[in-house]
């Protein structure tokens, strides 16, 4: 008999979430790592969520692996520390039908509350969706508030992660959106790069063909989230999209160094997405650790100025409640 290579088979993009890491002990063991390497996870309500592909990319027996040190529920996220609050930049309670219009012709629409990972440094993570989400009676509340606003041009689709709605839900929204006056519909979403599963063929032709440009921005914020099949999942979904940007956070102990940063517009750009934004931290309740100061940010740039064409070099800003976009720092 020939030896015929078994196909390979990935799970579906649901299982990946079904069946992600939601023991912080489990994911030590699956690390090589002693119990005590990061001492004791702190428990709170944002518990921790890693799809097992993201974890397989971390160094073994590293404590200090950029991936393991965006996800794991540091102790310290329990203190309480001046300065930083639960609603960072003040949105909570403003969405109306899930519709948050805090720029200037754009609108956010809270598609979803749920991620594909909980990223801990979420500005996010306390926010209430139950009360503030636009999937409901067929998004009909937030294409009304829609047409309230005429201004609108473009509508980013947040949450939470938009792609955790199914193909059909989107689909769904997207139609009702094709039927409004938006040139523009701009996806933010963590699933391409955390779970590229979820990059299918029918996701790819719901994106194309609409009478409004899509734009998706991915979020990452270290080059070796940036695997082979992720590459694969953003070759696959660049096609029917305006662009395709990244943003990232910047944060202590994952990538607040001129190498890293390097290291991630290049790999970006290989895998054919521009940087777009480094964020300073919002600061979120339980997400002290990762701040990283202004000026460090600020030279952090220069020296990505000095060391990459101007197109890989990602604009620093920082979001400020109450601002009608956010605030370029360098
Ligand atoms: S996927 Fe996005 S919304 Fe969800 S926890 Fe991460 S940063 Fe926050």
């Amino acid at each position: 008999m020939p030896d015929v290579a078994e196909p390979l088979v990935r799970p579906s993009w649901q299982e990946a979430v079904r069946t992600a890491v939601r023991d912080p002990a489990e994911l030590l063991q699956l690390l090589d790592l002693p119990a005590a390497a990061l001492g004791a996870a702190g428990s709170t309500p944002f518990t921790l969520l890693v799809p097992r592909s993201f974890v397989a990319r971390m160094r073994k027996g590293d404590a200090n692996d950029p991936l393991l040190r965006q996800v794991w529920p540091f102790a310290s996220e329990l203190d309480a520390v001046p300065g930083f609050s639960s609603d960072p930049v003040r949105e909570q309670g403003l969405a109306a039908h899930g519709l948050l219009q805090k720029y200037a012709g754009r609108a956010l629409l809270i598609a979803s509350g749920a991620c594909p990972i909980h990223c801990r440094y979420c500005f996010r993570r306390e926010f209430p969706y139950g009360a503030q989400l636009a999937a409901r009676a067929d998004w009909s509340g937030a294409i009304a508030e829609l047409a309230k606003a005429p201004d609108v041009r473009e509508v980013i689709l947040s949450g939470g992660d938009p792609l955790s709605l199914s193909n059909r839900r989107l689909g769904d929204l997207l139609a009702r959106l094709a039927d409004t006056a938006v040139t523009t519909v701009r996806i933010h979403t963590r699933f391409p790069v955390v779970v590229p599963e979820r990059i299918d063929d029918g996701l790819v032709r719901l994106l194309g063909g609409r009478r409004f440009r899509t734009v998706v921005v991915v979020h990452t914020n270290h080059a070796n989230e940036l695997d082979l099949a992720v590459e694969q999942a953003l070759a696959a979904l660049r096609p029917p999209l305006g662009a395709l940007l990244n943003q990232a956070v910047l944060l202590k102990g994952v990538n607040d160094d001129a190498d890293s940063l390097a290291s991630l517009s290049e790999r970006l750009f290989d895998c054919g997405v521009l940087p777009y934004y480094l964020h300073l931290l919002d600061r979120v309740a339980g997400a002290a650790h990762y701040e990283v100061d202004e000026a460090t940010g600020k030279k952090l740039i220069a020296e990505l100025r000095a060391r990459l064409p101007g197109y890989l070099v990602p604009r620093l800003v920082r979001e400020t409640a109450g601002q009608l976009s956010k605030t370029p720092i360098a």
